[in-house]
């Protein structure tokens, strides 16, 4: 069997994304040349970005087209700080994507300052730390509407608006990159910006978008040509644009259905783990009933004690199952996710992550064959493994009694 369970680095493209795709990458025609071929490529760009809006349900002229979730957040955040060139203070919380973190931790070695926010053992940020830690000098907030990890879906309004309750001024940014596509996000007004990107939810790699509100008039990023509007140049990726497009609308209108789908088969996965294989853990907020809605629905992550998480993601994949450990972007290095330091798991635990991310196209045949293959791989993993043989030392106990 071969089941792909590692929808949170990518999704596979969906049917109406392929189908709306392929005819632009016939007509190759520039949107910004002037006859017919190229004034259809305007007219489908422009469908598109009403299309997204309207998903979102913002006015078409806040959505920007980039090269996907990387880009809007580096746009966001730099472009943003430079709005207000006397106020050099940042605040992110600390389970942020290397996206934002990489760009924060730039913009501190141009002499900026960082406030990154604790989580607690879920992932969630408190508003009173939020609210604490704003300075007359804080330039932006950027803080994500649901973890890649970990898959907690933060309470982003009423983090906007704490911050706008206190300075107006400061500008709030949110990575939806893991929630677009997949849960309702309530674009409110104290929100900014928001980042997406298109693979994450059944489009094409290399497209996203930046919403950006009205009235914060960002600087570019990228210069040249002056494409979108003279904010973001280059030549538009029209069939990227209009599949990402077709990607939103049919995930924004079977949202409801895959819900539930997802939510029932995630809930079955975690059951299925934490009952056949001792010493698991649940990361994140909590599945099941009314506060499995602070869980991204095909979010399953866990740690194993006494097992490397990259020995599961190996052995997984020996079974037809892909996984990852951490995050994809962090799982080339050997140091423990920073999300899973960040939620107050020791070194030794955090090491032993997986991440399960399902889509409603699975089945529950699926999901048993997921539940009896990391069972195996982790009892396989742990009859080689030295650290089971010393487990009655680990401090593990007191840690999960907190
Ligand atoms: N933010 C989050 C939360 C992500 O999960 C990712 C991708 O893994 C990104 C940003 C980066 O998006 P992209 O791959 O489109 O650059």
């Amino acid at each position: 069997m071969f089941v792909y369970c590692d929808n949170a680095a990518t999704t596979p493209i969906c049917r109406p994304a392929l189908d709306a795709m392929l005819p632009w990458l016939e007509n190759y025609g520039n949107a910004s040349s002037m006859y017919k071929m190229a004034r259809e490529a305007k007219t489908a760009l422009e469908d598109a970005r009403e299309a997204v809006a309207g998903c979102l349900n913002v006015p078409p002229e806040t959505i920007y087209f980039t090269s996907g979730g990387t880009e809007s957040i580096n746009w966001a955040i730099k472009s943003g700080v430079l709005r207000h060139p006397g106020r050099k203070h940042i605040i992110t919380s600390a389970i942020e994507h290397h996206a934002v973190q990489h760009t924060v931790q730039f913009l501190e070695s141009q002499g900026y300052e960082a406030a990154y926010l604790p989580v607690d053992k879920h992932g969630f940020v408190s508003a009173d730390d939020l609210r604490a830690a704003i300075r007359p000098d804080t330039a932006l907030v950027s803080v994500m509407t649901a973890n890649n990890e970990i898959g907690t879906v933060l309470d982003i309004a009423l983090l906007s608006r704490a911050v706008k309750e206190i300075d107006n001024k400061i500008l709030f940014h949110t990575d939806a990159v893991q929630a677009i596509g997949h849960i309702p996000v309530l674009i409110t007004p104290d929100i900014d910006m928001l980042s997406l990107s298109a693979h994450k939810f059944g489009g094409p790699k290399g497209v996203g978008a930046l919403y950006i509100r009205k009235g914060p008039a960002l600087t570019p990023l990228l210069h040249g040509g002056g494409h979108e509007r003279g904010r973001r140049s280059s030549t538009e990726n029209i069939a990227g644009i209009v599949s990402m497009a077709a990607a939103l609308d049919y995930a924004t209108r079977n949202m409801t259905d895959s819900i539930e789908k997802c939510t029932a088969l995630r809930d079955r996965l975690i059951r299925g783990i934490l009952e056949t294989i001792p010493y698991s853990h649940l990361t994140g907020a909590p599945g099941g009933g009314q506060s499995g809605k602070h869980r991204l629905p095909g979010n399953a992550s866990f740690v194993f004690e006494a097992v490397e998480g990259e020995s599961l993601v190996l052995g997984l994949d020996a079974k037809g199952v892909c996984v990852s450990s951490g995050s994809a972007c962090s799982s080339a290095s050997l140091d423990p996710s920073h999300v899973l330091l960040a939620i107050g798991l020791p070194h030794e635990i955090a090491h032993g992550s997986l991440r399960l991310t399902i889509a409603d196209t699975h089945t529950e045949e699926e999901m048993d064959y997921v539940i009896e293959s990391v069972r195996a791989v982790v009892e396989r993993c742990r009859f080689i493994s030295p650290l089971w043989d010393a487990k009655e030392n680990c401090p593990t106990e007191r840690f999960w009694d907190r």
